[in-house]
């Protein structure tokens, strides 16, 4: 039963308190006070369906039973470590971490947030090559700091301040909006296959925009690290075409860069076929860096990368008051054995593909339904004005937002225009979920369009 002030209480202490920066995502936004797996209730006890994971991050379940008894096992014998110390579990969790990548990205960092990982990822890069020029896409976003201000192209979060300079963004290489178009990569056996034999037709152009950047703007030879999302998260879920991350690592490679896998929404088993987004690709990075779902919600992140690019501290120290704290080992210890005693990555693939052909079902009645894309349980779809691929106005969009939600589904808006639904749900989801989700999203289509 909820106990806590009333939601005017809430409401009050929000536009008293809390900075305006931080928007209401609804017109009337949901008041949490439980969650259970794939579902969340508020304080009237409405049962919602989380299609969204609190940003993708909640992997394997809201409050999953066996990180709850891990969580409070650790609590009862030490909350803090540092590393002046020993700990087994942080220790069990950077062995176990590791073996779920190639076999020379074996260094773990652990950290807090993504941010921390993304900036601590374009230190390590600028030690190692001596570089200092970083490259990043459009729509991209990978933190919120001053300098990761510059790494991030999502227009809604760059204020309008001078970023720290060597910061440059190539064009990102987006099959619906891009300014090439092209097809998707390997999901798009399911999402609208690409039809290039190898490598897709697009992906030459976008390569040599990115390389007439690399000869122009930065240096030719003098990049330090080239930073992508395996799919582009709060961009819109923006898939690459087939063959564009392998040939721009490759050019990288040539500039003395190296390169730096964001996997903070795209790892654990999300997008299905593999365990990493960038295996979809065929690339294996230099840096991988992993937040959100690497704890199910609770702080942590890490920056993994191999035993030569983490000398470039050359002596130095590396401090983190709290990265890989006990607890958070223990919960991200918690998070890999359920992912593999659950079979997640199993049933994103299954239940992810179930998903996309049911939204592409429903493109087929709602014109406004522009494109439907990703892969695994990374999924978005994009609203326009029916016949085009002008964005819907934003205030229809929200109306069907709300409407979903007064449904008891939770989606989140996302891309320059705010007009595309991520649902990156807990990978525990079902069938049956997604086609309670498909029916409410219908109706609110409905309702709100034929207005
Ligand atoms: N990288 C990506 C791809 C993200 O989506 C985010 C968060 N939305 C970040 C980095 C930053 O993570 P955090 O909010 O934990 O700093």
């Amino acid at each position: 039963e909820y106990k806590g002030p009333t939601y005017e209480q809430l409401e009050h202490l929000k536009s008293k308190h809390m900075p305006p920066a931080i928007p209401n995502s609804y017109k009337k936004p949901v008041l949490l006070h439980q969650g259970h797996m794939q579902w969340l209730f508020d304080h009237e006890g409405k049962r919602y369906l989380d299609l969204f994971g609190g940003v993708v991050t909640v992997s394997v379940g809201n409050s999953h039973p066996k990180l709850n008894a891990a969580l409070k096992e650790q609590i009862d014998l030490i909350w803090h470590t540092t590393n002046l110390y020993r700990h087994p579990r942080i220790y069990e969790y950077i062995e176990k971490l590791s073996s779920k990548l190639p076999d020379d990205l074996n260094v773990v960092y652990l950290v807090n947030s993504g941010t921390e990982a993304n900036d601590l990822a374009t230190i390590l890069a600028k030690a190692y090559t001596g570089n200092l020029d970083v490259i990043s896409l459009q729509t991209s976003y990978h933190g919120y700091n001053s300098s990761l201000m510059g790494l991030s192209a999502t227009q809604s979060y760059r204020m309008n301040l001078p970023v720290p300079p060597g910061f440059y963004h190539a064009a990102h290489p987006d099959p619906y909006r891009g300014s090439w178009g092209g097809c998707r990569d390997s999901i798009s056996q399911v999402a609208g296959a690409c039809s290039c034999p190898g490598e897709c037709v697009s992906t030459e152009k976008y390569i040599h925009q990115l390389d007439e950047l690399l000869g122009n703007s930065v240096p030719a030879g003098r990049v330090a690290a080239f930073f992508a999302e395996s799919i582009q998260g709060a961009g819109g879920v923006v898939q690459f075409p087939k063959g564009y991350l392998k040939r721009a690592q490759e050019l990288i490679k040539k500039n003395g860069g190296l390169y730096v896998a964001d996997e903070v929404q795209t790892g654990f088993g999300r997008t299905g076929d593999h365990y990493w987004g960038f295996e979809t690709h065929g690339v294996k990075p230099d840096i991988v860096t992993m937040a959100k779902g690497i704890g199910n919600g609770f702080p942590l992140a890490a920056v993994v990368t191999t035993k030569e690019i983490a000398a470039a501290h050359s002596g130095k120290s590396y401090f983190n008051t709290f990265g890989g704290n006990a607890l958070a080992a223990t919960v991200g210890k918690a998070v890999l054995d359920v992912i593999d005693e659950e079979e997640l990555q199993k049933n994103s693939k299954t239940v992810g593909e179930y998903f996309i052909r049911q939204l592409m079902e429903l493109q087929k009645q709602h014109p406004v339904i522009g494109d439907v894309r990703g892969q695994g349980l990374m999924i978005g779809v994009e609203l326009v004005e029916p016949g085009t691929k002008k964005p819907l106005p934003v205030s229809l969009v929200k109306d069907i937002h709300e409407e979903i939600k007064d449904n008891g589904v939770l989606v989140v808006l996302g891309g320059r225009w705010s007009n595309v639904f991520r649902m990156k749900p807990p990978m525990c989801i079902t069938k049956a979920d997604v086609d309670f989700g498909i029916s409410v999203i219908d109706d609110a289509i409905k309702k709100v369009t034929k207005k």
